[in-house]
């Protein structure tokens, strides 16, 4: 079994489409939406700043592709690091 895969989206309708990784390019079997390989969706960002990077290069893989949805659900994510890391910085400035 390829690791890359999501075996468990089977069940759902389009669930067997081939995607290519947008962060690794690799192909793997899953949701027809879906954006990131198994790998690459679980793991954990090195770094904020990393971690937007990929997303903002998947929003723009996404809008190439005209998959308008998807890319303004990762462009609320992209958003959401950027809230995440403003709040640990207000944090540490105590
Ligand atoms: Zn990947």
């Amino acid at each position: 079994m390829n690791p890359k895969d999501f075996p468990e989206d089977a069940v759902h309708e389009n669930g067997n489409y081939e995607n290519k990784c947008v962060v690794c390019g690799s192909h793997f079997i899953g949701l027809k939406r879906r954006v990131l390989c198994k790998e690459c969706y679980q793991r954990p960002p090195v770094t904020f700043s990393q971690r937007i990077a990929e997303l903002e290069e998947a929003v723009r893989v996404l809008a190439h592709d005209r998959v308008h949805g998807i890319a303004d659900m990762i462009g609320a994510a992209v958003i959401n690091n950027h809230t995440a890391r403003a709040a640990v910085e207000k944090a540490r400035k105590g």
